[in-house]
Protein backbone atom coordinates (compact mmCIF):
# COMPACT_ATOMS: atom_id res chain seq x y z
CA UNK A 1 0.00 0.00 0.00
CA UNK A 2 1.69 2.91 -1.03
CA UNK A 3 0.29 5.15 2.57
CA UNK A 4 3.24 7.35 3.71
CA UNK A 5 3.29 10.03 6.77
CA UNK A 6 4.78 12.43 4.00
CA UNK A 7 5.54 12.74 0.53
CA UNK A 8 8.10 15.08 -1.18
CA UNK A 9 7.79 15.94 -4.43
CA UNK A 10 11.67 16.82 -5.84
CA UNK A 11 14.79 15.43 -4.88
CA UNK A 12 17.13 18.08 -5.74
CA UNK A 13 18.82 19.61 -2.31
CA UNK A 14 15.50 21.13 -0.92
CA UNK A 15 13.83 17.75 -1.45
CA UNK A 16 16.83 15.73 0.10
CA UNK A 17 16.94 17.60 3.63
CA UNK A 18 13.27 17.47 3.72
CA UNK A 19 13.41 13.68 3.93
CA UNK A 20 16.35 13.64 5.65
CA UNK A 21 14.93 15.51 8.62
CA UNK A 22 11.26 13.62 8.20
CA UNK A 23 13.12 10.31 8.44
CA UNK A 24 15.21 10.98 11.70
CA UNK A 25 11.83 12.36 13.01
CA UNK A 26 10.29 9.32 12.81
CA UNK A 27 8.14 9.89 9.30
CA UNK A 28 7.20 7.14 6.91
CA UNK A 29 8.80 9.38 3.61
CA UNK A 30 8.95 9.25 0.20
CA UNK A 31 10.33 11.86 -2.25
CA UNK A 32 10.34 11.41 -6.05
CA UNK A 33 12.25 12.48 -8.71
CA UNK A 34 11.42 12.51 -12.45
CA UNK A 35 15.03 12.28 -13.53
CA UNK A 36 16.57 8.95 -13.06
CA UNK A 37 19.16 10.07 -10.42
CA UNK A 38 18.83 13.16 -8.83
CA UNK A 39 20.85 15.92 -10.41
CA UNK A 40 20.56 14.58 -13.53
CA UNK A 41 19.76 17.71 -15.27
CA UNK A 42 23.02 18.96 -13.91
CA UNK A 43 21.56 22.68 -13.26
CA UNK A 44 23.65 25.13 -12.34
CA UNK A 45 23.18 26.39 -9.11
CA UNK A 46 26.59 25.12 -7.79
CA UNK A 47 28.48 27.59 -5.38
CA UNK A 48 27.85 26.43 -1.56
CA UNK A 49 27.52 29.61 0.39
CA UNK A 50 29.33 28.81 4.08
CA UNK A 51 26.15 29.69 5.84
CA UNK A 52 25.56 26.35 4.70
CA UNK A 53 28.90 24.74 6.11
CA UNK A 54 27.71 26.48 9.49
CA UNK A 55 24.18 25.75 9.48
CA UNK A 56 24.20 22.07 8.73
CA UNK A 57 27.97 21.34 9.80
CA UNK A 58 27.29 17.47 10.11
CA UNK A 59 26.61 17.29 7.02
CA UNK A 60 28.70 19.28 4.76
CA UNK A 61 32.26 18.37 6.56
CA UNK A 62 31.35 15.08 4.71
CA UNK A 63 31.30 17.15 1.55
CA UNK A 64 34.73 16.03 0.22
CA UNK A 65 36.17 15.84 -3.28
CA UNK A 66 36.88 12.44 -3.42
CA UNK A 67 32.85 12.69 -3.25
CA UNK A 68 31.96 14.99 -5.29
CA UNK A 69 35.34 15.40 -7.42
CA UNK A 70 34.64 19.14 -9.70
CA UNK A 71 35.33 20.40 -5.91
CA UNK A 72 36.96 23.95 -5.68
CA UNK A 73 37.17 26.59 -3.63
CA UNK A 74 35.96 29.72 -5.12
CA UNK A 75 38.46 32.19 -2.82
CA UNK A 76 38.52 35.63 -5.02
CA UNK A 77 36.38 36.95 -7.39
CA UNK A 78 37.31 39.13 -9.79
CA UNK A 79 35.46 42.05 -11.04
CA UNK A 80 35.54 42.71 -14.56
CA UNK A 81 33.86 46.24 -15.60
CA UNK A 82 33.45 45.99 -19.19
CA UNK A 83 32.38 49.73 -21.17
CA UNK A 84 30.14 50.15 -24.13
CA UNK A 85 32.84 49.60 -26.58
CA UNK A 86 33.57 45.68 -25.31
CA UNK A 87 36.65 46.36 -23.66
CA UNK A 88 37.46 45.07 -20.33
CA UNK A 89 37.90 49.08 -19.01
CA UNK A 90 39.78 47.65 -15.45
CA UNK A 91 38.86 44.96 -12.97
CA UNK A 92 38.79 44.88 -8.95
CA UNK A 93 39.57 41.12 -7.59
CA UNK A 94 37.46 40.85 -3.79
CA UNK A 95 38.41 38.32 -1.54
CA UNK A 96 36.71 38.02 2.19
CA UNK A 97 37.34 41.11 4.51
CA UNK A 98 38.75 41.42 8.16
CA UNK A 99 35.14 42.28 9.13
CA UNK A 100 34.06 38.70 7.98
CA UNK A 101 33.13 36.69 11.28
CA UNK A 102 32.38 33.26 10.12
CA UNK A 103 36.20 31.42 10.33
CA UNK A 104 35.97 29.84 7.43
CA UNK A 105 34.16 32.08 4.96
CA UNK A 106 37.65 34.71 5.91
CA UNK A 107 39.73 31.85 3.81
CA UNK A 108 36.97 31.45 0.82
CA UNK A 109 33.61 32.70 -0.77
CA UNK A 110 31.73 29.95 -2.29
CA UNK A 111 32.71 26.42 -2.48
CA UNK A 112 31.99 24.99 -6.50
CA UNK A 113 30.50 21.83 -7.11
CA UNK A 114 28.66 20.16 -9.99
CA UNK A 115 25.23 19.35 -9.20
CA UNK A 116 25.15 15.92 -11.00
CA UNK A 117 27.58 14.94 -7.90
CA UNK A 118 26.21 17.12 -5.13
CA UNK A 119 22.42 16.25 -5.42
CA UNK A 120 23.03 12.56 -5.42
CA UNK A 121 25.66 12.85 -2.50
CA UNK A 122 23.35 14.37 -0.58
CA UNK A 123 20.28 12.44 -1.28
CA UNK A 124 21.99 9.71 0.33
CA UNK A 125 22.07 10.91 3.46
CA UNK A 126 17.99 10.84 3.51
CA UNK A 127 17.94 7.35 2.19
CA UNK A 128 20.58 6.25 4.55
CA UNK A 129 17.99 8.11 7.17
CA UNK A 130 15.31 5.53 5.81
CA UNK A 131 13.51 7.65 3.43
CA UNK A 132 12.46 6.06 0.62
CA UNK A 133 13.59 7.31 -2.90
CA UNK A 134 11.52 6.98 -6.39
CA UNK A 135 13.40 8.20 -9.35
CA UNK A 136 12.27 8.21 -12.85
CA UNK A 137 9.35 8.75 -11.52
CA UNK A 138 7.21 11.61 -12.80
CA UNK A 139 4.37 13.19 -10.18
CA UNK A 140 1.72 14.79 -12.41
CA UNK A 141 -1.25 15.60 -9.75
CA UNK A 142 -2.33 15.93 -6.51
CA UNK A 143 -5.11 13.72 -5.32
CA UNK A 144 -7.63 15.37 -3.06
CA UNK A 145 -10.26 14.17 -0.96
CA UNK A 146 -13.34 16.16 -0.26
CA UNK A 147 -11.30 19.05 -1.46
CA UNK A 148 -8.31 18.34 0.88
CA UNK A 149 -4.97 17.13 -0.44
CA UNK A 150 -4.44 13.35 0.60
CA UNK A 151 -1.33 12.63 -1.67
CA UNK A 152 -0.31 12.82 -5.53
CA UNK A 153 -0.77 10.85 -8.47
CA UNK A 154 2.73 9.96 -11.01
CA UNK A 155 2.31 9.93 -14.99
CA UNK A 156 1.63 6.09 -14.95
CA UNK A 157 -1.85 6.81 -12.97
CA UNK A 158 0.13 5.15 -9.66
CA UNK A 159 -1.44 6.87 -6.22
CA UNK A 160 0.49 7.59 -2.86
CA UNK A 161 -1.12 8.94 -0.33
CA UNK A 162 -0.05 11.17 2.49
CA UNK A 163 -1.74 13.55 4.65
CA UNK A 164 0.97 16.27 3.96
CA UNK A 165 2.62 17.16 0.35
CA UNK A 166 5.96 19.14 0.06
CA UNK A 167 6.65 20.90 -2.95
CA UNK A 168 10.40 20.80 -3.41
CA UNK A 169 10.16 20.82 -7.00
CA UNK A 170 11.78 23.61 -8.31
CA UNK A 171 10.90 26.40 -9.85
CA UNK A 172 7.86 25.32 -12.13
CA UNK A 173 6.57 23.18 -9.27
CA UNK A 174 3.42 21.28 -9.77
CA UNK A 175 2.75 21.43 -6.15
CA UNK A 176 2.35 25.00 -6.31
CA UNK A 177 0.24 25.54 -9.33
CA UNK A 178 -2.09 21.86 -8.79
CA UNK A 179 -2.67 23.33 -4.47
CA UNK A 180 -3.83 26.60 -5.94
CA UNK A 181 -1.21 28.19 -4.00
CA UNK A 182 0.53 30.09 -7.51
CA UNK A 183 -0.78 29.13 -11.27
CA UNK A 184 2.71 30.78 -12.45
CA UNK A 185 5.23 33.37 -11.80
CA UNK A 186 4.64 36.86 -12.85
CA UNK A 187 7.87 37.47 -15.93
CA UNK A 188 9.43 39.89 -13.20
CA UNK A 189 9.56 37.29 -10.24
CA UNK A 190 11.37 34.47 -12.70
CA UNK A 191 14.63 34.71 -14.74
CA UNK A 192 15.80 32.77 -17.65
CA UNK A 193 19.54 31.86 -17.20
CA UNK A 194 21.77 30.06 -19.99
CA UNK A 195 24.98 29.30 -19.78
CA UNK A 196 27.70 28.03 -21.05
CA UNK A 197 29.71 24.79 -19.52
CA UNK A 198 33.39 24.41 -20.39
CA UNK A 199 36.27 21.96 -20.02
CA UNK A 200 40.00 23.42 -18.88
CA UNK A 201 42.70 21.17 -17.44
CA UNK A 202 43.02 21.68 -14.14
CA UNK A 203 46.69 22.44 -13.82
CA UNK A 204 45.84 25.66 -16.57
CA UNK A 205 43.18 26.94 -14.10
CA UNK A 206 45.63 26.64 -11.01
CA UNK A 207 48.28 28.45 -12.93
CA UNK A 208 46.22 31.01 -14.76
CA UNK A 209 43.13 31.55 -12.39
CA UNK A 210 45.52 30.50 -8.88
CA UNK A 211 42.42 30.88 -6.52
CA UNK A 212 40.50 33.73 -8.37
CA UNK A 213 38.02 30.80 -9.17
CA UNK A 214 34.70 33.21 -9.69
CA UNK A 215 34.81 36.09 -11.83
CA UNK A 216 31.27 38.78 -12.51
CA UNK A 217 32.00 40.26 -15.28
CA UNK A 218 29.43 43.65 -15.32
CA UNK A 219 28.81 44.47 -18.80
CA UNK A 220 27.22 47.96 -19.89
CA UNK A 221 25.67 46.43 -23.15
CA UNK A 222 25.06 43.06 -20.85
CA UNK A 223 24.03 41.62 -18.04
CA UNK A 224 26.27 41.03 -15.77
CA UNK A 225 27.70 37.74 -16.29
CA UNK A 226 29.14 35.53 -13.61
CA UNK A 227 31.58 32.97 -14.07
CA UNK A 228 32.16 29.65 -11.74
CA UNK A 229 35.37 27.79 -11.94
CA UNK A 230 35.55 23.73 -10.82
CA UNK A 231 38.21 21.27 -10.90
CA UNK A 232 38.67 21.09 -14.62
CA UNK A 233 36.03 22.94 -15.50
CA UNK A 234 33.82 26.51 -15.55
CA UNK A 235 30.65 27.87 -16.28
CA UNK A 236 30.08 31.50 -17.60
CA UNK A 237 26.23 32.25 -17.40
CA UNK A 238 24.17 35.10 -17.58
CA UNK A 239 20.88 35.44 -16.99
CA UNK A 240 17.62 38.39 -16.51
CA UNK A 241 13.64 38.76 -15.65
CA UNK A 242 11.54 37.20 -18.21
CA UNK A 243 10.33 40.83 -18.83
CA UNK A 244 13.77 41.93 -19.83
CA UNK A 245 15.04 40.17 -23.01
CA UNK A 246 14.08 42.06 -26.06
CA UNK A 247 16.69 39.31 -27.88
CA UNK A 248 17.58 35.89 -27.52
CA UNK A 249 19.87 35.30 -24.38
CA UNK A 250 22.53 34.03 -26.12
CA UNK A 251 23.16 37.23 -27.96
CA UNK A 252 24.25 38.67 -24.92
CA UNK A 253 25.97 35.71 -23.34
CA UNK A 254 27.68 35.26 -26.80
CA UNK A 255 28.84 38.97 -26.46
CA UNK A 256 30.48 38.14 -23.41
CA UNK A 257 32.10 35.00 -24.76
CA UNK A 258 32.92 37.25 -27.60
CA UNK A 259 35.05 39.85 -25.93
CA UNK A 260 38.33 39.88 -26.91
CA UNK A 261 40.03 39.53 -23.55
CA UNK A 262 37.70 36.46 -22.90
CA UNK A 263 38.32 34.87 -26.36
CA UNK A 264 42.57 35.25 -24.93
CA UNK A 265 41.29 33.85 -21.65
CA UNK A 266 39.68 30.59 -23.35
CA UNK A 267 42.88 30.55 -25.40
CA UNK A 268 45.42 30.26 -22.81
CA UNK A 269 43.51 28.17 -20.65
CA UNK A 270 42.87 25.59 -23.12
CA UNK A 271 39.10 26.04 -22.08
CA UNK A 272 36.38 23.82 -24.98
CA UNK A 273 32.92 24.08 -24.86
CA UNK A 274 31.30 21.31 -24.15
CA UNK A 275 27.58 21.95 -23.37
CA UNK A 276 24.53 24.92 -23.41
CA UNK A 277 22.00 24.62 -20.81
CA UNK A 278 19.35 27.59 -19.61
CA UNK A 279 17.23 27.55 -16.57
CA UNK A 280 14.47 29.02 -15.22
CA UNK A 281 15.14 30.96 -11.52
CA UNK A 282 12.78 32.46 -9.38
CA UNK A 283 13.80 35.62 -7.91
CA UNK A 284 11.46 37.63 -5.81
CA UNK A 285 11.93 40.55 -3.48
CA UNK A 286 9.98 37.72 -0.81
CA UNK A 287 8.42 34.57 -0.74
CA UNK A 288 4.83 34.43 -1.13
CA UNK A 289 1.98 32.14 -0.38
CA UNK A 290 4.14 29.62 0.97
CA UNK A 291 1.44 27.42 2.38
CA UNK A 292 -2.12 26.13 2.68
CA UNK A 293 -4.17 23.11 3.69
CA UNK A 294 -2.35 20.05 3.80
CA UNK A 295 0.46 21.12 0.93
CA UNK A 296 4.08 23.09 2.16
CA UNK A 297 6.20 24.65 -0.85
CA UNK A 298 10.17 24.93 0.23
CA UNK A 299 13.28 26.10 -1.96
CA UNK A 300 12.74 27.30 -5.40
CA UNK A 301 8.84 26.22 -5.24
CA UNK A 302 8.31 28.91 -2.58
CA UNK A 303 10.47 31.24 -4.62
CA UNK A 304 13.62 31.45 -1.85
CA UNK A 305 16.43 32.03 -3.43
CA UNK A 306 18.30 35.09 -1.90
CA UNK A 307 16.56 38.67 -3.29
CA UNK A 308 20.11 39.92 -4.39
CA UNK A 309 22.69 36.64 -5.15
CA UNK A 310 20.07 34.69 -5.94
CA UNK A 311 21.98 31.90 -3.68
CA UNK A 312 19.13 29.37 -3.56
CA UNK A 313 20.64 25.80 -2.51
CA UNK A 314 21.01 26.86 1.09
CA UNK A 315 17.45 28.64 1.33
CA UNK A 316 16.32 25.24 -0.45
CA UNK A 317 17.77 23.65 3.06
CA UNK A 318 17.13 25.32 5.68
CA UNK A 319 13.44 25.58 4.15
CA UNK A 320 12.97 21.91 4.07
CA UNK A 321 14.39 21.42 7.50
CA UNK A 322 12.10 23.67 8.72
CA UNK A 323 9.15 22.32 6.59
CA UNK A 324 9.47 18.49 7.51
CA UNK A 325 9.45 19.39 11.33
CA UNK A 326 6.42 21.52 10.77
CA UNK A 327 5.41 18.25 9.26
CA UNK A 328 6.08 16.03 12.27
CA UNK A 329 4.55 18.23 14.89
CA UNK A 330 1.32 18.28 12.47
CA UNK A 331 0.57 14.59 11.74
CA UNK A 332 1.46 14.07 15.87
CA UNK A 333 -1.41 16.89 16.41
CA UNK A 334 -3.34 15.49 13.58
CA UNK A 335 -3.97 18.74 12.23
CA UNK A 336 -3.15 19.21 8.64
CA UNK A 337 -4.81 22.98 8.06
CA UNK A 338 -3.37 26.04 6.90
CA UNK A 339 -3.37 27.55 10.16
CA UNK A 340 -1.13 24.91 11.46
CA UNK A 341 0.87 24.35 8.86
CA UNK A 342 1.81 28.63 9.01
CA UNK A 343 4.40 27.88 11.79
CA UNK A 344 6.38 27.32 8.79
CA UNK A 345 6.48 30.90 7.72
CA UNK A 346 6.40 32.03 11.72
CA UNK A 347 9.69 29.77 11.90
CA UNK A 348 11.89 30.80 7.92
CA UNK A 349 11.08 34.03 9.18
CA UNK A 350 13.83 33.71 12.21
CA UNK A 351 16.24 32.12 10.16
CA UNK A 352 18.90 34.24 8.41
CA UNK A 353 16.64 33.75 5.23
CA UNK A 354 14.03 35.43 7.22
CA UNK A 355 16.74 38.39 8.33
CA UNK A 356 17.38 38.29 4.19
CA UNK A 357 14.14 39.04 3.00
CA UNK A 358 13.20 41.81 5.61
CA UNK A 359 15.50 44.04 3.29
CA UNK A 360 14.40 41.94 0.24
CA UNK A 361 12.42 44.39 -1.98
CA UNK A 362 15.04 47.03 -1.16
CA UNK A 363 17.59 44.33 -2.92
CA UNK A 364 15.80 42.88 -5.29
CA UNK A 365 15.22 46.43 -6.60
CA UNK A 366 18.44 48.18 -6.74
CA UNK A 367 19.99 44.82 -8.14
CA UNK A 368 17.49 44.91 -10.83
CA UNK A 369 18.15 48.74 -11.48
CA UNK A 370 21.95 47.65 -11.80
CA UNK A 371 24.28 45.06 -13.45
CA UNK A 372 20.75 43.98 -14.80
CA UNK A 373 20.33 47.21 -16.40
CA UNK A 374 22.83 47.00 -19.20
CA UNK A 375 22.61 50.29 -21.74
CA UNK A 376 20.27 52.02 -18.81
CA UNK A 377 22.37 52.40 -15.20
CA UNK A 378 25.43 50.10 -16.04
CA UNK A 379 26.24 52.41 -19.45
CA UNK A 380 27.40 55.55 -17.23
CA UNK A 381 28.13 53.62 -14.07
CA UNK A 382 31.22 51.41 -15.62
CA UNK A 383 33.03 54.33 -16.97
CA UNK A 384 31.82 56.14 -13.45
CA UNK A 385 34.24 53.72 -11.77
CA UNK A 386 37.16 53.41 -13.91
CA UNK A 387 37.15 57.64 -13.80
CA UNK A 388 37.27 56.64 -10.17
CA UNK A 389 39.54 54.04 -9.88
CA UNK A 390 41.85 54.80 -12.68
CA UNK A 391 41.67 58.24 -13.78
CA UNK A 392 44.90 58.66 -11.31
CA UNK A 393 46.91 56.99 -13.87
CA UNK A 394 47.90 59.33 -16.05
CA UNK A 395 50.60 60.58 -17.43
CA UNK A 396 49.73 63.93 -20.15
CA UNK A 397 49.45 66.06 -16.79
CA UNK A 398 50.82 66.56 -13.39
CA UNK A 399 48.78 64.99 -11.10
CA UNK A 400 47.32 67.49 -8.76
CA UNK A 401 45.88 68.99 -12.24
CA UNK A 402 44.75 65.54 -13.31
CA UNK A 403 42.63 65.08 -9.62
CA UNK A 404 40.72 68.53 -10.78
CA UNK A 405 40.12 67.23 -14.47
CA UNK A 406 38.87 63.94 -12.60
CA UNK A 407 36.97 65.50 -9.96
CA UNK A 408 35.16 68.33 -12.38
CA UNK A 409 34.05 65.75 -15.15
CA UNK A 410 32.41 63.36 -11.92
CA UNK A 411 29.99 66.46 -11.83
CA UNK A 412 28.47 64.98 -15.53
CA UNK A 413 27.68 61.85 -14.01
CA UNK A 414 25.36 63.63 -10.95
CA UNK A 415 22.51 64.00 -13.30
CA UNK A 416 22.44 60.68 -13.22
CA UNK A 417 24.42 59.45 -10.19
CA UNK A 418 21.68 61.63 -7.82
CA UNK A 419 18.64 60.56 -8.71
CA UNK A 420 19.90 56.35 -8.96
CA UNK A 421 21.50 56.95 -5.46
CA UNK A 422 18.14 58.72 -4.16
CA UNK A 423 15.84 56.20 -5.77
CA UNK A 424 17.72 53.08 -4.97
CA UNK A 425 20.51 53.74 -2.57
CA UNK A 426 19.03 55.78 0.24
CA UNK A 427 16.36 53.25 0.92
CA UNK A 428 18.34 50.22 1.00
CA UNK A 429 20.63 52.01 3.60
CA UNK A 430 17.68 53.81 5.62
CA UNK A 431 16.21 50.07 6.02
CA UNK A 432 19.29 48.28 6.86
CA UNK A 433 20.30 50.75 9.44
CA UNK A 434 16.58 51.46 10.70
CA UNK A 435 17.32 50.72 14.12
CA UNK A 436 19.89 52.88 14.13
CA UNK A 437 17.99 55.52 12.31
CA UNK A 438 15.68 55.55 14.91
CA UNK A 439 18.36 55.82 17.41
CA UNK A 440 19.54 58.90 15.86
CA UNK A 441 16.26 60.13 14.71
CA UNK A 442 14.92 60.35 18.80
CA UNK A 443 13.63 64.05 19.46
CA UNK A 444 14.99 63.66 23.14
CA UNK A 445 18.34 63.18 21.71
CA UNK A 446 18.26 65.43 18.96
CA UNK A 447 17.29 68.16 21.42
CA UNK A 448 20.22 67.15 23.77
CA UNK A 449 22.70 67.47 20.74
CA UNK A 450 21.04 70.59 19.09
CA UNK A 451 21.94 73.34 21.34
CA UNK A 452 25.71 71.63 20.86
CA UNK A 453 25.53 71.58 17.38
CA UNK A 454 24.85 75.16 17.43
CA UNK A 455 27.27 76.30 19.82
CA UNK A 456 29.94 74.92 17.62
CA UNK A 457 28.77 77.28 14.75
CA UNK A 458 30.04 80.50 14.08
CA UNK A 459 28.67 83.19 16.08
CA UNK A 460 27.80 86.93 14.92
CA UNK A 461 29.75 89.02 17.07
CA UNK A 462 27.16 91.02 19.20
CA UNK A 463 27.33 94.76 19.61
CA UNK A 464 28.06 96.31 22.71
CA UNK A 465 24.48 97.24 24.19
CA UNK A 466 22.64 94.15 22.68
CA UNK A 467 22.72 94.73 19.01
CA UNK A 468 24.26 93.22 16.38
CA UNK A 469 26.93 93.93 15.00
C1 LIG B 1 22.10 29.20 -13.71
C2 LIG B 1 21.86 29.12 -12.25
C3 LIG B 1 22.89 29.36 -11.37
C4 LIG B 1 22.67 29.26 -10.00
N1 LIG B 1 23.73 29.44 -9.14
C5 LIG B 1 23.56 29.17 -7.83
C6 LIG B 1 24.67 29.16 -6.95
O1 LIG B 1 25.81 29.37 -7.36
N2 LIG B 1 24.45 28.89 -5.64
C7 LIG B 1 23.21 28.62 -5.16
O2 LIG B 1 23.07 28.39 -3.95
N3 LIG B 1 22.13 28.62 -5.98
C8 LIG B 1 22.28 28.87 -7.29
N4 LIG B 1 21.21 28.80 -8.13
C9 LIG B 1 19.90 28.48 -7.58
C10 LIG B 1 19.80 27.00 -7.24
O3 LIG B 1 20.14 26.20 -8.34
C11 LIG B 1 18.36 26.66 -6.80
O4 LIG B 1 17.88 27.67 -5.97
C12 LIG B 1 18.32 25.33 -6.07
O5 LIG B 1 18.65 24.29 -6.94
C13 LIG B 1 16.94 25.08 -5.48
O6 LIG B 1 16.87 23.79 -4.93
P1 LIG B 1 15.47 23.02 -4.86
O7 LIG B 1 15.76 21.73 -4.18
O8 LIG B 1 14.44 23.90 -4.31
O9 LIG B 1 15.03 22.80 -6.38
P2 LIG B 1 15.77 22.05 -7.58
O10 LIG B 1 17.23 22.01 -7.37
O11 LIG B 1 15.25 22.65 -8.83
O12 LIG B 1 15.24 20.56 -7.45
C14 LIG B 1 13.93 20.20 -7.84
C15 LIG B 1 13.96 18.72 -8.20
O13 LIG B 1 12.63 18.29 -8.38
C16 LIG B 1 12.54 17.48 -9.54
N5 LIG B 1 11.15 17.61 -10.02
C17 LIG B 1 10.55 18.74 -10.47
N6 LIG B 1 9.27 18.51 -10.78
C18 LIG B 1 9.04 17.20 -10.48
C19 LIG B 1 7.89 16.37 -10.58
N7 LIG B 1 6.72 16.85 -11.00
N8 LIG B 1 8.01 15.07 -10.21
C20 LIG B 1 9.21 14.56 -9.77
N9 LIG B 1 10.32 15.31 -9.67
C21 LIG B 1 10.24 16.61 -10.00
C22 LIG B 1 13.59 18.06 -10.47
O14 LIG B 1 14.02 17.14 -11.44
C23 LIG B 1 14.70 18.46 -9.50
O15 LIG B 1 15.64 17.43 -9.31
C24 LIG B 1 21.38 28.92 -9.51
C25 LIG B 1 20.35 28.68 -10.40
C26 LIG B 1 20.58 28.78 -11.77
C27 LIG B 1 19.45 28.49 -12.71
Amino acid sequence: MNTYDLIIVGAGPGGSVTAKTAAENGLKTVFFERGRKPGEKNSSGCGLGPRMFRDFPDLMKELTPDKCPSMREGRASRNYFINKDDVVAGYIMARPTESVSYEPAKSWITMNVYRSEFDPWIAKFATEAGAELKTSTLIVDLLKENGKVCGVIDEKGQKYHAPIVIGADGVISMVAQKSGLRLKWNQNQVTLVPQYDFYAPSDKIDDIMGDETLGIWWGSTFPSSYQVFFRESFHQGLGNWMNWWDKNPLYYLNRVINLKYYQRLLKILEAKPRELQAHLLPWLDYPYNTHTDGVILIGDAGGFPCPLEAEGIYPAMVTGKIAAEVAAEAISSGDFTKDSLKKFDERWKNTSIGEEFEVGSELWTIWKALPFSPNETMSWFVPMIMEILGGIFDWSQPHAKRVRQIVSHMRSYMPKATPFVMKYVFPLVAKIFEDDLDKLMDPKKIMKVLPKILNMLPQKKKKRGGQEK
